[in-house]
């Protein structure tokens, strides 16, 4: 497997190279053999080559299998044309449309509510981010210097395709699927993308399809949010509902994403750069390291590769019991222990497994 290792900015110097030493830890026990490739992108980029996104940057990415991501601290950049936010260019460009944001509690660990085990899947191309619903220009202007027009750009394609990676997601857990949206105010937007979700019902017998409106489901989630299974919705609702959950369980540090598309997948934690504690060997590794067991899993199950499944749940297992022993949990877990402590008792853990 040929996976790339893209750092990103601040802390994401810190948890992707312990992302890949567990990554590589299970591979090597489970007999898979991967082949990294660093490319650089970002801060680090610009600095040393003169731009955030290297122009061969998508080339290299389009002859791997998948890669990690690094969080992206792209407020921090210089505002000049070559320090461009990569990550909306990648998802885009690779067409990643669903966004596939797990949120889980653990006994062990300070947490708002137990027994919560969901799952987001975030439609990630289109919607209300101006940034990256339109292939130029953007989705947000302002026609004179007192009006501002933000579009949100919803298609039956976009809405069908990140519906069915959702069913399927649903029929591979516990065949419960809600889909969030304000059909009762934008009635031809999430109208659109609801009816898309329903028309798939058909197909997937086996999953109960319920529908919330985004407010109550907001509500509800903070409420009771052991009764949800799989939930897919629109890009800004997504955005935000991931956040809210990952505050249900232990905060962003516990907040692991895919990036999902027809050909390559991205694992992308869902926190951003954290730079108020880069370079103090603090930030939590989870959310980056289990987007990456997300990213081995998801290659495995495409390429029918049954040691690299293997080794992806591994790495969970591996996980469960660091977390369940509260061996060197870091600061944002209320324990005392550092980033590369944590991986490295993650990365043991996988060995003993
Ligand atoms: P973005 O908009 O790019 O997603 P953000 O504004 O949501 O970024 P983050 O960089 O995610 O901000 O940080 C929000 C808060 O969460 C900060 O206090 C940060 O320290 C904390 N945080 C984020 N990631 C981690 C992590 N992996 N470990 C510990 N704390 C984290």
């Amino acid at each position: 497997m040929r996976i790339g290792i893209l750092n990103g900015d601040d802390i994401g110097h810190e948890i992707v190279p312990e992302t890949v030493k567990v990554l590589q830890a299970a591979a090597q026990v489970a007999g898979v053999r991967i082949d990294w490739e660093p490319i650089p992108i970002g801060r680090a980029a610009y600095d040393t080559l003169g731009t955030t996104m290297p122009g061969d940057t998508l080339q290299r990415l389009g002859a791997l299998d998948g890669w990690i991501l690094g969080p992206i601290g792209h407020m921090a950049y210089p505002k000049v044309p070559e320090a461009p936010n990569p990550h909306p260019i990648l998802r885009k460009h690779f067409d990643l449309f669903a966004n596939i944001r797990p949120v889980k509690s653990y006994p062990t660990l300070p947490s708002v509510h137990q027994d919560v085990d969901l799952v987001i899947v975030r439609e990630n191309n289109e919607g209300f981010q101006p940034d990256r619903n339109v292939v130029a220009g953007s989705g947000e202007f302002r026609p004179t210097h007192d009006v501002t027009i933000s579009v949100r750009v919803i298609t039956r394609a976009g809405s069908s395709k990140v519906a069915r990676a959702a069913f399927e997601l649903a029929r591979a857990r516990r065949g419960h699927l809600t889909v969030v949206h304000k059909d009762t105010v934008f009635k031809l937007g999430c109208g659109m993308f609801v009816e898309e979700c329903r028309k798939l019902a058909a197909e997937f017998p086996d999953v109960r399809l319920d529908e919330a409106i985004v407010d109550t489901f907001a509500m509800r989630l903070v409420m009771t949010p052991q009764r949800y299974d799989v939930v897919v919705t629109t890009n800004m609702f997504g955005d935000i509902l991931t956040d809210e959950a990952a505050g249900l369980v232990g905060g962003l540090g516990m907040a692991p994403g895919l990036c999902a598309g027809p050909s390559h997948a991205m694992a992308q934690a869902t926190h951003g750069s954290a730079p108020d504690i880069s370079g103090r060997n603090i930030a939590n590794p989870y959310a980056m390291i289990m987007s990456g067991k997300m990213l081995l899993d998801w290659l495995g199950r495409r390429r029918g590769d049954a040691a690299a499944i293997a080794a992806a749940a591994r790495i969970e297992r591996a996980v469960e019991r660091v977390i369940a022993e509260r061996r060197a949990l870091t600061p944002d877990l209320g324990g005392t222990g550092t980033t590369s402590g944590m991986g490295d008792a993650i990365a043991q853990a996988v060995r003993e497994a």
